[in-house]
């Protein structure tokens, strides 16, 4: 799979992050648990090649995506997070995610549209199938910079696998044909 190729950041104290995001962070973990923040920006910022720090992208990477843009998934992402069951969106940041178009309804994974609980967030990445992970609906793979706020959702583990490298409706088309190849 194509994200296997980008390698999470390490956090170093010594690479300051980008200051719009900073501040944003500093709103986020008001209300979120900081593995929660974590996990938006393990999602949202990973690097290329070898351990290199994710602020140090060159602003345009056309194999990724600029760090505007990757801040921008980072909203989108805690948008998202704070959108489902169990959470709200607080005040101060109303205000943020209206400038950036982002609709409020209840947040569902992209493929099997169960609705996503805050407490989701905490289940282990490593073993719970029921997990969440950052989906691209068109995969990475198969298009430069789709890594965009438009295409960012949160997936379980299991549907994620189920996908793979297909767009959403290509999944649920070979869903389709699999369930009538059993039918016959
Ligand atoms: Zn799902």
């Amino acid at each position: 799979m194509a994200w296997l190729h980008w390698q999470i950041a390490t956090n170093n104290p010594n690479q300051p992050s980008p200051i719009e995001w900073d501040d944003f962070a500093g709103k986020l973990l008001l209300v979120l648990p900081k593995r929660n923040v974590q996990k938006i920006e393990l999602a949202s910022f990973p690097a290329k090649g070898h351990r290199r720090l994710r602020w140090l992208l060159p602003n345009v990477d056309p194999e990724y995506c600029s760090q505007d843009e990757a801040v921008k998934v980072a909203k989108k992402l805690a948008f998202l997070m704070l959108n489902s069951q169990g959470s709200s969106i607080p005040q101060n940041l109303e205000e943020d995610f209206l400038v950036l178009g982002f609709r409020k309804e209840v947040t569902k994974c992209p493929l099997c549209k169960k609705e996503i609980n805050i407490t989701d967030f905490d289940r282990n990445g490593n073993t719970d199938l029921e997990s969440l992970q950052i989906d691209h609906e068109i995969p990475l793979s198969q298009q430069l910079g789709s890594h965009n706020a438009d295409n960012v959702f949160w997936i379980h583990r299991r549907c994620n696998y189920i996908k793979g490298e297909q767009t959403t409706k290509d999944a649920l088309m070979s869903l389709v044909e699999l369930i009538r190849n059993h039918l016959v």
